[in-house]
């Protein structure tokens, strides 16, 4: 994988004066600055740019965020929820995978990176205080892939510390990066599970452009286990072509050849889903990709997704696999429904159900 490195940045006028600004732009000598006094207006020039979303990528903004950081996951109604948080210090990726639903989410094209870290964090940290007997996950990748950037941002060098030190919350930092490097001195305290998402060798050479090989992914996870991190392993998104099921299987063969199952905190499945909107960005940023042509139905929370009784055979048969190759570890399916879940699991999704199922927080520190 290259090291990301931006063709220009743009510094929202007051940002410099957080630490994070200043170490990010020693970290990138030589590449033109620009001072913004409104990220809307830059954001809205993008939008007329011929590849919003490309040049985006290639343009670093470093910005303050004023209390958006730090939310829910967002659940549509009818889907389980695994109660998941989520911290956006980074919204945005330089990786290049043709799903990737921030394409269609995401308003901004811009890589994005809030340098009020302190800030932000001050905030997570009264509002886990106000909340002493529940028991937070909280990931800082829905909005990015937690460790791409992280040669220049060294998010970890905070969070990993500041987690340690909560007692009632764990961070995953999930991946599909090779970008571990500064985890090896932290102490985590056992509250930090480095996680990757995986995929079948040809969805990785043909959709997840600029990410690390998978050989090189599960590498990364045996070298964080020998730091004494859990890892987690998810196998998201699940896509469907001739074969699949068999490389899939092959996958999972793969990854508990070479990764103890008992230090595995969670491997969750989940199948292809985006906003409808996806498709035309897809066809038009990755003309080549089979997946705009494959067929979907629209589900009741406006993604489209597969059919439902593929989607069930799909995890059922691989999670009949997980469990034979290690029945102890923590499966769970990612933002389907209650039926889904009872016609793979044979168990009626609850709040007691799924937090056995993601391992929680007493049993990671046992
Ligand atoms: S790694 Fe994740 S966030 Fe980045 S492009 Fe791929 S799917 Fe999107």
């Amino acid at each position: 994988m290259k090291p990301y490195r931006p063709e220009k940045i743009y510094l929202e006028r007051g940002a410099e004066d957080f630490p994070g600004a200043g170490k990010i732009l020693s970290r990138l000598p030589g590449v033109p600055v620009e001072i913004v006094e409104d990220p809307r207006a830059l954001v809205a020039e993008f939008h007329r740019r011929p590849d919003p979303i490309g040049e985006g990528k290639r343009s670093l903004l470093l910005a303050r965020d004023r209390g958006r950081a730090f939310k829910p996951f967002p659940v549509p109604e009818g889907t389980v929820s695994c109660n998941f948080y989520s911290l956006h210090l980074v919204e945005g990726c330089d990786l290049e995978c043709s799903y990737c639903i921030l394409q269609a989410y995401l308003t901004n094209p811009l890589l994005t990176v809030y340098v009020n870290t302190d800030e932000i964090l001050g905030g997570l940290e009264k509002f886990l205080a106000a909340h002493p007997h529940e028991t937070f996950r909280i990931g800082t990748g829905q909005l990015a892939d937690s460790l791409s950037l992280d040669p220049l941002t060294a998010h970890t060098e905070t969070l990993v510390p500041f987690f340690a030190r909560q007692p009632n919350a764990f961070l995953e930092l999930k991946t599909k990066s090779v970008n571990i490097a500064r985890l090896q001195k932290l102490d985590s305290g056992a509250r930090t599970i480095v996680s990757w998402s995986m995929n079948t060798r040809r969805i990785q050479r043909e959709e997840e452009h600029k990410c690390a090989t998978i050989e090189e992914r599960i590498k990364a996870a045996r070298q964080c286990l020998e730091w004494g991190y859990r890892v987690g392993f998810h196998l998201d998104p699940l896509i469907d072509y001739e074969g699949c099921l068999k490389d899939y299987e092959e996958l999972l063969e793969m990854i508990f050849s070479e990764v103890r199952a008992d230090r595995i905190a969670w491997v969750s499945l989940g199948t292809l889903r985006f906003l409808p909107e996806l498709k035309s960005v897809m066809e038009r940023r990755f003309p080549r990709s089979p997946l705009p042509a494959a067929e979907w139905v629209r589900g009741l929370d406006g993604k489209m997704r597969y059919f439902k009784e593929r989607r069930i055979g799909l995890y059922s048969d691989l999670t009949k696999r997980l469990r034979q190759l290690a029945p102890e570890v923590p499966v769970y399916l990612c933002m389907e429904t209650g039926e889904v879940w009872r016609r793979v699991f044979g168990v009626e999704p609850n709040q007691s159900t799924i937090a056995e199922r993601l391992n929680c927080l007493p049993s990671l520190t046992s």
